[in-house]
């Protein structure tokens, strides 16, 4: 798992305008229980492109933020850090997306809740007033108190530096964890994952460096295969593999 910058909103969702807080508060005001969540996030701006999407793929360089998968604007999912149900009133909410494939977002992670969230009322910082009742438990904004409020939760890559909870054996093509977070995140994510496809993965990588093959071209078949995260672990392993085992006796 790679770390992944969080961009700036696209224009559109950009809540240091005025227009954009009024749209994003009438966005919330339509919920309701009975009707489903309309997916605003998916909707395409004056010129056709939709600026949600394009900005979660260009900051992820197309690939699932949990597994590294390739993901296109067709495949992709926006998904919900902290699930829109139970929390709605983040539904909205620029950081509360990250892009990822169909498989984490529909059968992995799908909506996980931390438990310690349970019952607690997350607002999207637009929807604040001093005068909330009943009083939010969390406003959702750049300052993350609810990410750091929460010890049983998963890896946010656009806010965590994964490393920190997270270790990558290149030989197994396993992860192992470091902290409780890292754990649920390997619990959800990676434990439900088909393993193959990694090992398959490193196996070429080890026959590339074997063979001598450039740089250039490990390089374009990593970014093509995905899972880069894994592809460069596995080029750093094997490739000090295969100089230590040259060295002149
Ligand atoms: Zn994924």
């Amino acid at each position: 798992m790679k770390k992944l910058e969080r961009l700036a909103p696209p224009p559109e969702w950009d809540n240091s305008k005025p227009e954009n807080q009024e749209k994003l508060r009438e966005f919330y005001a339509a919920l309701s229980p009975e009707k489903s969540i309309p997916d605003h996030w998916n909707e395409k701006n004056a010129t056709g492109k939709k600026p949600v999407r394009e900005r979660l793929l260009t900051m992820s360089n197309k690939h699932c933020a949990y597994c590294g998968a390739p993901i296109t604007d067709s495949t992709m999912h926006v998904e919900h850090f902290f699930p829109k149900k139970p929390f709605t009133e983040i539904t909205y909410a620029w950081l509360n997306y990250l892009p990822s494939c169909e498989a984490c977002n529909m059968r992995r992670k799908k909506t996980f809740c931390p438990p310690s969230l349970e019952g607690k009322r997350i607002i999207d910082a637009v929807l604040y007033s001093p005068d909330a009742e009943p009083p939010p438990d969390f406003i959702f904004d750049e300052n993350y108190a609810v990410h750091q409020a929460t010890a049983d939760r998963i890896i946010d890559p656009s806010y965590d530096n994964p490393d920190e909870h997270l270790e990558f054996d290149a030989f197994s093509c396993e992860y192992q964890h470091k902290t409780e977070i890292g754990r649920i995140t390997i619990e959800k994510i990676f434990a439900q994952m088909d393993t193959k496809i990694l090992t398959d993965l490193s196996e070429e990588i080890r026959d590339f460096v074997k063979d001598g093959t450039p740089f250039e071209r490990i390089e374009r078949f990593i970014k093509k295969y995905g899972y880069e995260y894994v592809g460069w672990k596995a080029y750093e392993y094997w490739s000090e593999r295969f100089s230590a085992t040259n060295k002149p006796q």
